[in-house]
């Protein structure tokens, strides 16, 4: 579902898998812990060339405009509906807004804000640090509450989760460039700043949205492409990620799923190679099985099978997207 007034924002679900695949742009291995709660979402990351690993639990929410005459022109926020963060021993607590405007993330300090009982809190984050970390990828400001809020892109989304103990504390300049290293990108087309173009990018995502999931379920006749489940509970997964740039919202970047497989996809547990055949990843599904006890048959039983192709070829997934898909997720077989 759109969300009617900030039209520009992902739906929680869209979130959520933004945020796994985010995880998964910086390299090492991810792995979500499902969860009956759509918060916080957790996941147990690898990074094997450092021998780290953290167990995450990420709170987050869509960044939009303060907006009102009361609210600094310059001021954008997260509202902090549904459950509040909280911190917990052994695990890291993240404090995660996304700006579909500026592509970046922001992260505030877990320890300041865990537990905040107040009706709907917000978190402020001004432009010139979404601005500052769409530039140079990673930004970091001193609030006027005296705490450190930092912004960075997606793909030092891992990065910041690993350093997130300190990086509030110290947000000094080796401290950030540290961080920085951990990846380094190609800069990300200019972004739309004043606020006709704004609501114009907004209303243009909602449409797109709406519109891709009526074309790629409708291509796959509402039918999952791997299990070929109906029933309305079709899904539709962008093959490369959907706040990537490159992304676009061609049928043929798309593929109807059902939740569970939407899911595994997501996930990186099962993957399409360029010629359509589904195939698991006996690496990630290893990792799985090491943190809990979960039945995995559903997933391993795809192995090797073709998925189910749209009648008209030109809605098939196209290679092309299928292999960016697999290189942006860091697919491990
Ligand atoms: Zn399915």
């Amino acid at each position: 579902m759109v969300a009617i007034f900030n039209p520009g924002t992902l739906s929680p679900a869209e979130l959520s898998r933004w945020v796994y695949d985010a995880l998964g742009f910086a390299g090492g291995q991810v792995i979500s812990i499902p969860s009956p709660q759509p918060k916080p979402y957790r996941a147990v990351v690898l990074m094997p060339e450092e021998a780290r690993t953290a167990t995450l639990r990420i709170y987050a929410w869509n960044i939009t405009h303060g907006g009102g005459s009361e609210r600094a022109p310059d001021e954008f926020r997260i509202q902090l509906t549904g459950r509040m963060p909280v911190v917990t021993e052994g695990e890291t607590t993240i404090v995660l807004g996304w700006s579909p405007l500026f592509n970046v993330f922001a992260a505030w300090d877990p320890q300041v804000h865990a537990g905040r009982h107040s009706a709907s809190p917000s978190l402020q984050v001004r432009q010139e640090t979404l601005v500052r970390a769409h530039e140079d990828g990673l930004a970091a400001a001193l609030r006027e509450s005296g705490d450190v809020v930092v912004a960075f892109r997606a793909e030092l989304l891992t990065a910041y989760c690993l350093n997130a103990d300190r990086i509030h504390l110290d947000p000094s300049d080796e401290v950030l460039a540290e961080m920085r290293d951990v990846v380094t990108h190609e800069p990300q087309s200019q972004v739309l700043i004043s606020n006709r173009p704004l609501v114009e990018r907004r209303l243009t995502l909602a449409y797109r949205a709406w519109d891709f999931r009526q074309r790629v379920t409708g291509a796959y006749e509402g039918q999952c492409a791997i299990c070929g489940l109906g029933l309305g509970l079709i899904e539709a997964a962008h093959i490369v990620p959907v706040a990537w740039p490159e992304s676009t919202d061609a049928t043929s970047n798309g593929l109807a799923l059902c939740r569970n497989h939407h899911y595994a996809y997501d996930s990186r547990l099962i993957s399409v190679s360029s010629d359509c055949t589904l195939e698991i990843s006996r690496q990630r599904l290893d990792a799985l099985s090491r943190i809990g006890n979960y039945d995995v048959r559903w997933i391993e039983e795809v192995d090797g099978k073709p998925l189910s192709l749209p009648t008209h070829r030109a809605d098939w997934p196209d290679p092309v997207y299928l292999e960016l898909g697999r290189r942006l997720r860091r697919w491990v077989p």
